[in-house]
């Protein structure tokens, strides 16, 4: 495996172990989440010359308007999205730079990720490539429709903010499955959606900051 930018000292694993510690001293407590996120060079998945801010708990520019989630949100989500269980089926809207995935995929027995903004879909592909991660799958398109073809998922994990729950992929999440997602415009609150057999548990959790979920493609 050949690791961009491996000669910089701030992108070595201790680096990125001490990020982990940071995280675990923000509440997070799932281990399993917290082991992905160790093995994952997040500095791969940002231009060079932000490479070394890569393991600061921050959000980073990725262009076209779009930024690499800090790696707490990352984290928080899929602790929300494990509840604690092994998840099997994924499904990610908003691949972005596809450090979101490439954690997923150290957790969840497949990864679906979908992007609305071809380009970058393009680079996150390259990245993943270079991890050598088998079991996720990208898709252009537009995440308000989930992706039928790979339904019913476990989880559901929405990296962009809604306004309202989007309908479509409710249906596609299974039962017992999980979705989670913020919702909100300039106020967002992440949000957990749980199908049960009765129907759908919604909890708030937090308040948090992301790009907003837009219809149709780019
Ligand atoms: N998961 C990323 C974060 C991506 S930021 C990470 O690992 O850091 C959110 C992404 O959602 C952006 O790339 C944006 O283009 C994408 N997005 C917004 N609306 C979308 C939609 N309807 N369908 C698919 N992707 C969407």
């Amino acid at each position: 495996m050949t690791v961009r930018h491996s000669g910089i000292g701030m992108t070595s694993q201790r680096t990125r172990a001490r990020m982990v510690e940071r995280l675990r001293e923000k509440g997070i407590k799932d281990e399993i989440v917290l082991a992905a996120l160790n093995t994952i060079p997040r500095h791969i998945f940002v231009d060079e010359a932000l490479a070394s801010r890569a393991y600061e708990d921050i959000s980073l520019p990725i262009g076209y308007g779009q930024t690499i989630s800090n790696p707490y949100i990352v984290a928080r989500m899929i602790e929300v999205l494990r509840g604690g269980g092994d998840i099997g089926k994924v499904l990610e809207i908003g691949t972005g730079c596809g450090y979101q995935a490439a954690v997923l995929a150290r957790i969840a027995r497949e990864v679906y990720s979908v992007e609305r903004i071809a380009p970058l879909l393009g680079k996150a592909r390259k990245s993943l490539r270079e991890l050598r991660l088998a079991n996720v799958r990208l898709k252009h398109g537009d995440g308000f429709l989930g992706l039928l073809e790979a339904g019913p998922f476990d989880g559901i994990i929405i990296a962009a903010a809604a306004t309202h729950v989007p309908t479509e992929l409710l249906h596609q999440l299974a039962p017992g499955g999980r979705m989670v997602l913020p919702i909100g415009s300039s106020e967002q609150r992440l949000r957990v959606i749980e199908r049960t057999a009765q129907g759908f548990r919604e909890s708030d959790l937090e308040q948090v900051k992301f790009v907003p979920l837009l219809q149709g493609v780019a």
